[in-house]
């Protein structure tokens, strides 16, 4: 990787001093669970492999400092969440966490906001959840964190839960060119995982474009998106599923959460069920998604 790869957006990002003073005060502010030094240096890689990553586009959030408060709407699902965990006797646990907060995400092309729109989704998963043999806990961001140690709580919240397998739901956004799906992991067992969330989408959005290897974006060495995959316990899966400042990308998206929803369910249960000794390919993905839901998983 040298510099001169660096897109010019990178680079103003980069050299910016305004960059460089939130990201370390971003990292400053992250750690309180533990405050150690090898909290520090993996919150200082993430950020730095972020934008030094010129194979991978993804987008700058603009959720760069703690806020104090959540937003109603963030408190209200908090509560319900919390409240619904307790019962269910579900054969699947899947934590469900919205990327980035209320208003601090990326922007669609026509202005929606990604933590809004990754919200609905969340919540017709949880809707939808017993259907699919699912008990489902949506996350939350704190907000009063900075990245590294929201996505630390994150991974604790999820142990407790006893989830077997975690999904952060984001959309994608760079220069409003860049198209296409991918699935963030940093483990193998994510990678497997991620297999079938990519299985998943070929299926139900037979136009999709899988980014990187078969739809996976393997980030253990860092990045932006590695810090919530690499806290529990259970694999761990971040979807960027379209580029929604992309109209041909999010115009598949949009307007159907139902259909979003089921795939991100129906995946995690295939999932869940194959397990994580191997990485199938994508097509083994599919084929054994397909014994799992003979019906089609659309419909379940
Ligand atoms: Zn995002």
């Amino acid at each position: 990787m040298n510099e001169t790869q660096l897109s010019a957006a990178d680079k103003e990002l980069l050299f910016s001093g305004r960059w460089a003073l939130n990201e370390a005060l971003r990292v400053a502010k992250g750690q309180g669970c533990p405050p150690s030094v090898s909290n520090y240096i993996r919150d200082a890689i993430d950020v730095v492999t972020e934008v030094l990553d010129v194979e991978n586009p993804s987008h700058v959030d603009g959720d760069l400092l703690p806020d104090t408060q959540g937003t109603p709407a963030e408190l209200k699902i908090e509560e319900e969440t919390l409240d619904g965990a307790k019962t269910d006797p579900a054969r699947f646990k899947v934590y469900a966490a919205i990327g980035h907060n209320a208003g601090t995400g990326s922007k669609s092309i026509d202005g929606l906001d990604e933590w809004g729109t990754s919200k609905l989704v969340a919540e017709r998963m949880k809707q939808l959840a017993p259907a699919y043999g699912v008990e489902l806990m949506i996350g939350i961001r704190d907000r009063s964190k900075g990245y590294g140690d929201a996505m630390r709580l994150h991974g604790h919240r999820s142990d407790v839960f006893g989830s077997q397998l975690n999904l952060e739901i984001h959309r994608n956004a760079f220069n409003g060119k860049v198209t296409g799906t991918e699935f963030i992991v940093t483990s193998d067992a994510g990678s497997a995982a991620g297999r079938f969330f990519a299985a998943a989408t070929s299926k139900f959005y037979p136009s999709a474009d899988l980014r990187g290897k078969e739809g996976i974006r393997d980030r253990r060495e860092g990045g932006r998106g590695a810090g919530f995959c690499r806290n529990g316990k259970a694999p761990a899966v971040l979807t960027e599923i379209c580029f929604h400042d992309v109209e041909s990308d999010w115009g598949k998206i949009r307007d159907d959460v139902d259909r979003e929803a089921r795939t991100y369910l129906s995946a995690a249960v295939a999932a869940i069920m194959f397990g994580t000794e191997k990485v199938p390919s994508l097509s083994a993905a599919g084929e054994f998604f397909d014994q799992v839901f003979p019906q089609g998983a659309l419909s379940v």
